[in-house]
């Protein structure tokens, strides 16, 4: 292992592999409710593929993984990809981010071929609202598969909320008392302007993400938690990510803010992103992309396509410019994985 560092000096240790652009939700801030273009299945990168990517990605110094999508979820027998990734001797993290729908059904069999946790999406705890948000009604599958992925220590379970003002900032407080209550482990993420029709129409593209209307800074939802008692700053429990943690003093679990827009955390990115059909995508909002399934489904050797893996790199930009108004233009959120 070498290790991996880009123009600015970042260490990139961390790569996040979009499985599939299928999502059994439609998040409003993420997709349109219907007319998406899905990719062809033939486009779509095999399991044999990604994990000869990360095979070579971990001998030019990538250890961590995340799988994400779309719903990675929703892909045939993701177990078997976690087994092919874990068996990668450099590999020493795997997680998995998703809304939780399935997980009941696969946390048991995740677990077992390696998988080391899991990132829950839920932006609310209210069915209706739950609905209105993901445009489908499985909250409680969601709920069930949270007790399914920590029964079978799949820990920590995190529990990813996006912040949107007037639809469900109400419910931040009780959120909050459930890391106190349950335990749980809630990041609160600022809402990022994407190609989505969220309305109101038009808004999300080219104007600052803070005076989306929907948008709450992290330091407005901190001040929504001061009625539950003083928030101290503690070490993340696990992971390789952003966010900032916090405790309230009687509580197990912690509260995590993602700060995309009012503090990007630019400086200490260390992730590099594969799509599904296989760009390597240097930065979540920058539309800079380099193919590597072609050069993979031509043949080029192991030593050629590190080369591209290491070429991508050079390329990160040195932050995202989503506070002036700059994003993603050509992919949805579901196509980029988040
Ligand atoms: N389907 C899985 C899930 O929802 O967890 C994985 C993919 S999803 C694109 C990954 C993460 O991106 C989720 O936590 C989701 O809430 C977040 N996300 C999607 N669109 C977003 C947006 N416009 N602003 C902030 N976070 C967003
Ligand atoms: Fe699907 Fe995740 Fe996007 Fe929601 S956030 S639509 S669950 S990909």
């Amino acid at each position: 292992m070498t290790g991996l560092s880009d123009p600015f000096n970042r260490p990139i240790n961390y790569l996040r592999i979009s499985v599939t652009d299928r999502c059994n939700l439609r998040c409003i801030y993420c997709m349109p409710a219907e007319g998406i273009d899905l990719l062809p299945h033939g486009e779509i990168l095999t399991y044999e593929e990604i994990a000869t990517i990360v095979r070579l990605a971990a001998e030019l110094g990538i250890n961590k993984l995340r799988l994400t999508g779309g719903e990675p979820l929703v892909r045939a027998k993701l177990t078997e990809l976690v087994a092919m990734l874990a068996d990668i001797d450099a590999i020493d993290d795997i997680s998995l981010t998703t809304n939780g729908v399935l997980l009941k059904e696969y946390a048991s069999e995740l677990k077992q071929a390696g998988l080391k946790r899991v990132n829950v999406s839920l932006d609310s705890l209210n069915q209706d609202k739950f609905e209105r948000i993901t445009r489908h009604r499985k909250l409680s599958d969601v709920l069930q598969g949270i007790e399914a992925a920590k029964a079978c220590g799949l820990n920590p379970v995190k529990i990813n909320m996006v912040v949107m003002r007037g639809i469900n900032d109400d419910e931040i407080l009780g959120f909050a008392k459930f890391t106190i209550t349950e335990g749980w482990h809630v990041r609160f993420i600022e809402l990022m302007p994407f190609v989505t029709d969220n309305p109101p129409e038009g808004h999300s593209i080219g104007r600052k993400a803070n005076s989306h209307p929907q948008f709450m800074s992290a330091n407005e939802i901190k001040e929504r938690l001061n009625s539950l008692g003083e928030l101290k700053p503690c070490l993340p429990i696990t992971g390789n990510g952003p966010a900032k943690y916090f405790r309230f003093p009687q509580a197990s679990g912690t509260i995590g803010f993602i700060t995309p827009v009012s503090q990007h955390f630019c400086f200490s990115c260390n992730r590099l992103r594969l799509t599904a059909e296989g760009k390597l995508r240097p930065c979540l909002l920058s539309d800079q992309e380099i193919d590597l399934r072609q050069p993979l489904r031509s043949g080029a050797s192991p030593e050629k396509l590190k080369q591209v893996i290491t070429e991508a790199i050079q390329t990160k930009p040195k932050e995202h410019q989503l506070a002036q108004g700059h994003t993603s233009k050509k992919r949805l959120m579901s196509q980029v994985g988040g």
